[in-house]
This record gives C-alpha cells, structure tokens and sequence, in this order.
C-alpha cells in the first residue's frame, strides 16, 4: 500500500490532442484524491478510478487550466449516469462554489452540495484521509494558490501547483522524496513578476530542498519535455524526468 501518483494531464494554459492540461491522481491504499482538474484530465482520471469513489479533490488554485474540468465532473454526477455515495470534498481557493454558481448561472452555490463539498483552503491548511496526510501552503502567483505536500507513512510527495520561486515552496519541498514541479517558463520573464518557475528553477528548487526525485510539468508551449527535464535535471543534479499522461510514479520513503 505505497504512495503513487499518476500523471493525468501536463499542458499549459491549453490541451492539446492527448495531452490534457494540469490533472494528477494520488493514490495511497483506497484513498484517491485527484490533484487539479484541468480540461481534458477527467477523461484521463477515468482510465484509473471510478469518479464516484474519489476521497478528495484538491484544486492548488482557480484558474481555468487546473479548475475546468470540475464543471464535467459535476454534469457526471449530477445529470448523467454516475451517482455519489456521499458528498466528495473538494479542497480549493475561496470563491470556487460562487464561480461554479456563476457557470450554471445561480448566485447561490448550495446547489452544488449534493455532489460536492466545497471546502476553503488557507496557508497552513491540513487534512488526513485515512494515513494520507495533505498540507497546503500559500504560493506566489498572480491569484491565491498553494503547493501541496503529501504524507503516507514515510514517503512524501510535493506538487508545487502553479507558482513562482518562494521560500514557502522551499520550505514545503524540504526533503521531499518526489517534486512534482512545474516549469511553465522558457526563460525568466522580463519586467514582471516572476509567478512560474523556469526549468532551471525547478531544477534550483529541488536542489536547494535535497528533493529526491524531481518530475517537471505544466510546460509552458514553448518547451518540450525532454528539453525541459534534460535542462532541469543539469541544475538538480539528482534524478529528473518530465511528466507523462499514463504514468504511474512509486513515491518511496
Ligand atoms: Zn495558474
């Protein structure tokens, strides 16, 4: 009954044919908490586990390309074939259930709780699911949003959501087993604040934190994994690879 995590979507800000955007799924035993949903990603979530019986669902932050597919999952679970044994909690940002509201044009969200439970995240923020633990920290980017850090036994994982460097991503990443982190940037922007990570700050990142394992994703359009991971893994000096939709990652203490 090990800790893995399964890579259901990568792209940034878009999907593309086979490659739907942000999406994971963290399994220890029975638990199953689908990390981010971004468009394209239910499809994939469903090659591995029935929609219904998710423990947990985790949003980092509200943005489209992490969030979209939330809609889908609501239409399963309330006007399809698909029925909840109980509510299923979904951790995100403020404001989730009013946006959700908004698409299906209601200003009230309670609609929604005979499917979802719509749970506030904040800094600091801590929830177990039968010896799978999450903690949330607050990250830089240009909306609220948070890096996650898994627990199951000995063995930890860490998904920096979207984010710039920040020493709360250290501070979370600190000797993480797997780094889950991605590298929407081709190079730093000019003149801006720096809210994604380059490859060479993933790589930094795990470095600084004594990561095990690095994985880059979220990759901007101007970068390809292999490039990506290849540059990445020169800075980390450790094991780096780029995420693939259909892998299965072992998270081992
Ligand atoms: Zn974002």
């Amino acid at each position: 009954m090990s800790l893995t995590i399964t890579i259901l979507g990568t792209a940034s800000p878009y999907p593309r044919p086979d490659r739907p955007c942000s999406g994971y799924l963290l399994r220890a035993g029975d638990t199953t908490v689908w990390l981010d949903a971004g468009p394209g990603s239910l499809a994939n979530l469903l090659r591995h586990t029935r929609l219904e019986r998710l423990s947990a669902i985790w949003l980092s932050h509200l943005h489209a390309d992490h969030t979209a597919d939330l809609i889908s999952a609501y239409y399963a679970l309330a006007f399809a074939d698909l029925t909840v044994p109980a509510p299923i909690p979904v951790f995100a940002p403020p404001g989730l259930g009013e946006r959700l509201a908004g698409f299906f044009g209601r200003q009230d969200p309670s609609f929604l709780a005979g499917v979802f439970d719509i749970r506030d995240l904040h800094d600091g923020h801590r929830v177990e699911f039968d010896g799978l633990a999450l903690t949330s920290r607050a990250v830089r980017h240009d909306v609220e949003a948070y890096g996650l850090h898994a627990r199951h036994r000995d063995a930890t994982l860490v998904y920096s959501g979207d984010s710039g460097p920040c020493a709360e991503l250290d501070e979370l990443a600190d000797g993480a087993d797997v780094l889950l982190c991605e590298a929407d940037y081709p190079s730093p922007p000019a003149g801006e604040p720096q809210v994604h990570h380059t490859p060479e700050d993933a790589g930094a990142l795990a470095r600084r934190a004594g990561v095990g394992r690095l994985i880059v994703t979220h990759l901007g359009p101007a970068l390809e994994p292999e490039d990506a991971a290849t540059r990445a893994g020169a800075v980390f000096g450790g094991p780096t690879c780029a995420a693939r939709e259909g892998d299965t990652h072992a998270v081992r203490g």
